[in-house]
């Protein structure tokens, strides 16, 4: 890993960063703050690397030295992880930390510790180290991660770099997912409902999405080519699987992106589908439709969405729906 590479990602993090190793003004603690998967872990690592290697470029670490290669293969003694323990980091896990601290010098008087999910620790965990984040001595670094920085007590807060990191784009979330090995479609279309990696897996989970889709592309179809089955498939398929309020929000905003793949159809800028192994049935959609009319469906679909913020009854509403995107 670079940094160079990890400034594709992250730019102002890396910036940020290498900016006070060029300074030789490293924090003695930082908070890195951001959603799962943007990379926290890998900027810690680096630091840590950069902050033990002999032979850096600049600020690149050697990535060949014995530190380097203890760090990357997680054997380093001087540098330690600390992650929840069940459900919460326990204070115990605290005190173990200062004990290893106090064996100073076992390679090095440096020391670089990274707390993941630090928003986990109990009261006397963040407490207990509250004190150690006090005491800085210059020859340590810490690291906490979180994804819920308003969970983290005040008083660390203010004792922290705090440096947050940037959702994921689309481009990157699904490029991590179809990593490994969820289908390209359906990581197209979790890349445009979320930028949180958790949630994107969570929604592949028991094939919910696979099946959210293909009941958006059935009702899709059949608004244009088979009318008379639309209310039949929306009693069937579509209220039993977007039973919650977010389900049918998220249900409405995958039929949004199907008309916008119409649309794009139609526009001839179909390089940025969504729904990439539908071409056939979108260019069906295409052939009875036009601009104006998809725009105005876009617009039905939007309406819906505010009226579900408002409460009305999801049958009523959907059905209501339906009617609408089967007018001309
Ligand atoms: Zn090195």
């Amino acid at each position: 890993m670079t940094w160079r590479k990890l400034s594709e990602t992250q730019g102002k993090v890396v910036k940020i960063i290498t900016n006070s190793i060029r300074k030789e003004r490293l924090s003695h603690a930082y908070l890195f703050d951001g959603p799962k998967g943007t990379g926290k872990r890998e900027v810690a690592l680096q630091l840590a690397k950069t902050f033990f290697c002999e032979k850096k470029d600049q600020f690149e670490p050697c990535e060949v030295c014995s530190d380097c290669k203890r760090i990357a293969s997680g054997n380093h003694p001087d540098v330690h992880i600390i992650q929840p323990d069940g459900q919460t980091i326990k204070i115990e896990q605290i005190r173990q930390l200062k004990k290893e601290f106090s064996y100073r010098g076992m390679e090095s008087v440096r020391k670089f510790y990274i707390i993941e999910d630090a928003e986990k620790m109990t009261t006397s965990a963040a407490n207990g180290l509250l004190k150690f984040l006090e005491e800085p001595d210059g020859q340590s670094i810490a690291v906490l991660t979180t994804v819920e920085v308003h969970r983290i007590l005040r008083t660390i807060l203010s004792r922290t770099q705090i440096i947050s990191f940037v959702p994921l784009t689309p481009l990157q979330l699904m490029e991590n997912l179809e990593k490994d090995g969820i289908p390209k479609p359906i990581s197209k279309l979790l890349g445009q409902l979320t930028n949180d990696l958790d949630e994107a897996y969570q929604l592949y989970h028991d094939d919910w999405i696979a099946q959210a889709r293909g009941i958006v592309i059935q009702l899709g179809e059949e608004v244009c080519t088979r009318p008379h089955q639309v209310m039949l498939t929306l009693q069937e398929s579509w209220l039993p699987h977007f039973k919650e309020k977010n389900q049918l929000n998220m249900g409405l905003d995958i039929l949004l992106l199907w008309y916008r793949d119409v649309l794009r159809t139609l526009l001839a800028t179909d390089d940025q589908l969504i729904f990439v192994d539908q071409i056939d049935k979108l260019e069906r959609h295409a052939l009875k439709s036009s601009q104006r009319k998809v725009s105005q469906h876009m617009a039905d679909i939007l309406e819906a969405k505010r009226r579900l913020n408002a409460n009305v009854n999801p049958q009523l509403l959907m059905e209501q729906l339906m009617l609408r995107l089967q007018e001309g």
